[in-house]
C-alpha cells in the first residue's frame, strides 16, 4: 500500500460508539487492513476492466470531515444531539469523532447546552414541534473559516441576538451563522429557506491553489486532504491539451472544471442540478479568473442529450455523479458524442461497474483506475477512471 511507513491508526481506536453509530463499518480493521479490504473490493468489481493501481490512503486517516451534522432530539427531558443510527431515525449521542473535525464537534455540544438556558427545545419529528433540528458546521481547511447553520422547525427565533452572541463569543473563529428552515416530514436535512444571521452566509476554502466559496446547500468534498490527490488524478487521467473543449458534469461548485483550467488554455462548460452550487460554480469562475467556462443548472443528462442534438462536441469528460452513479441519458449522449476521453470520479463501486460496462460495449476502454481513499474507517471507495475511445 502506499504511505505504509507513515502514521497508521490502530483497530477500532476504541471508540465507545463503535457498535451504536454504525458509521465507522471498518473500524475493527487496522488502517493497512481497511486500505486492502478497499483495493480487493475494487479489483472484484473494477478488475475485469483493467488493472487496479494501488489505492492512495492517508497519513493522518482521523478528524478528515470538514463537515459535520448532528441531529437534535429530546429524549426524557433532555436535548442530545448526534448521528442517527444506520438506516433508522434513532438518534446517538455523540460529542466527539475521531472522523469529525473537533472545533464543529465542540461547536455542537456547546450549542446542545445553551439550548436550555434560552428555552430553546429540539425539534420533534413525529409532532412537526420544536424549535432546533440539526446543526451543520462546516469549516474551510485552509481559510479556517466555519459556518454554522441552524437548521429549525420555524422561522421563530426567540432571543436570537442573545443566542448568537453567546455562540460567537464562545468561538470567535465564526465566520458565518446562517438559520434553515425545515418544517416539513423529510429525512433531507437543509429546507428552501434561509437567513443569514451572520456575516456572509458561505465560506470560502482553498483547493489546489484555487479558491471556492461554498453556500449552505451546495455539496463540497468532505475530506480536503483527499480531495486534492482526488481531483490532481482527475487532471492528470484528463490529459488535457490547449484548445481542448471539456464538460465538468455533476460539477458542484465547479472544483474540477476551474481546477482543470489552470493547467491548460481550455474551455469549460459544467453542468449541476443543485441551483445554489451552480450560482457558486459562476462566482468561482470569476473569482480564479477563469474567463473560458459556462455553468448550467440541469439534470446532466437532459443537459446531454440537447447537447447531442445540437451538435456540440466535447474532447474530455469529467464526470462526477452522485452514489446512484449516472443516467443512461447521460451515457447514451457520451457514446453519441464521442469525446476522446472520459474520466470518471466514483464514490461507488457498484455503480461504476454498471456504467464502465455500458461505456465498455459502446465504444471506450477503460485505461487506468485508481482509488483513493475519501472515507478512512467507512466502507465507502471512491475511483478516478481514465475511459478513451477504441
Ligand atoms: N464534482 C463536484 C460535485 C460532486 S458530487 C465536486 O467534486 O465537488 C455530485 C454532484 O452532482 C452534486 O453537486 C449534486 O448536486 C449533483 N447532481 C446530482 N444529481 C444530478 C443530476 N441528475 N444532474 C446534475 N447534477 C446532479
Amino acid at each position: 500500500m502506499k504511505n505504509t511507513k507513515t502514521k497508521r491508526e490502530g483497530r477500532g481506536n476504541g471508540c465507545p460508539l463503535y457498535k451504536k453509530c454504525g458509521g465507522c463499518q471498518l473500524q475493527n480493521m487496522s488502517y493497512e487492513e481497511q486500505l486492502s479490504f478497499k483495493q480487493v473490493k475494487c479489483i472484484k468489481a473494477l478488475g475485469k476492466f483493467c488493472h487496479v493501481e494501488e489505492i492512495i490512503g492517508m497519513e493522518s486517516p482521523v478528524h478528515y470531515r470538514n463537515k459535520v451534522q448532528a441531529a437534535f432530539k429530546s429524549v426524557g427531558g433532555r436535548i442530545i444531539s448526534g448521528v442517527y443510527q444506520a438506516s433508522s431515525h434513532r438518534v446517538v449521542e455523540v460529542s466527539e469523532c475521531m472522523l469529525e473535525d473537533s472545533l464543529a464537534d465542540e461547536i455542537i455540544v456547546f450549542i446542545k447546552k445553551l439550548l436550555p438556558s434560552f428555552r430553546l427545545s429540539a425539534y420533534n419529528e413525529d409532532t412537526g414541534r420544536g424549535f432546533l433540528r440539526h446543526v451543520l458546521v462546516r469549516r474551510g481547511f485552509s481559510s479556517g473559516q466555519v459556518m454554522v447553520v441552524l437548521v429549525t422547525g420555524t422561522q421563530l427565533f426567540p432571543k436570537k441576538k442573545e443566542f448568537l452572541s453567546a455562540l460567537l463569543k464562545a468561538f470567535p473563529s465564526i465566520t458565518t451563522v446562517v438559520q434553515n428552515i425545515n418544517g416539513s416530514k423529510t429525512s433531507m436535512v437543509l429546507g428552501k429557506k434561509e437567513f443569514v444571521l451572520f456575516g456572509d452566509g458561505f465560506i470560502e476554502d482553498t483547493l489546489c491553489s484555487c479558491r471556492f466559496r461554498i453556500s449552505p446547500r451546495s455539496f463540497y468534498q468532505i475530506n480536503p486532504v483527499q480531495t486534492e490527490v482526488l481531483y490532481r488524478t482527475a487532471i492528470e487521467f484528463a490529459g488535457l491539451r490547449n484548445g481542448d473543449r471539456v464538460l465538468d458534469a455533476y460539477c458542484g461548485t465547479g472544483t474540477i472544471g476551474i481546477v482543470a483550467a489552470k493547467s491548460a488554455e481550455i474551455d469549460v462548460v459544467g453542468v449541476e442540478l443543485n441551483e445554489d452550487a451552480v450560482s457558486d460554480a459562476v462566482f468561482n469562475a470569476r473569482l480564479n479568473k477563469s474567463e473560458n467556462t459556462a455553468f448550467f443548472c440541469d439534470d446532466a443528462g437532459r443537459f446531454m442529450v440537447e447537447a447531442a442534438k445540437a451538435g456540440e462536441r466535447f474532447n474530455v469528460v469529467f464526470m462526477d455523479p452522485p452514489r446512484a452513479g449516472s443516467s443512461p441519458d447521460f451515457l447514451r449522449s457520451i457514446v453519441k458524442t464521442a469525446p476522446e476521453r472520459v474520466v470518471y470520479v466514483s464514490c461507488s463501486v457498484e455503480t461504476l461497474e454498471r456504467d464502465l460496462l455500458f461505456l465498455c460495449k459502446n465504444g471506450y476502454r477503460v485505461k487506468k483506475i485508481q482509488p483513493v481513499d475519501m472515507f478512512p474507517h467507512t466502507s465507502h471507495v471512491e475511483c478516478v477512471v481514465q475511459l478513451c475511445r477504441k
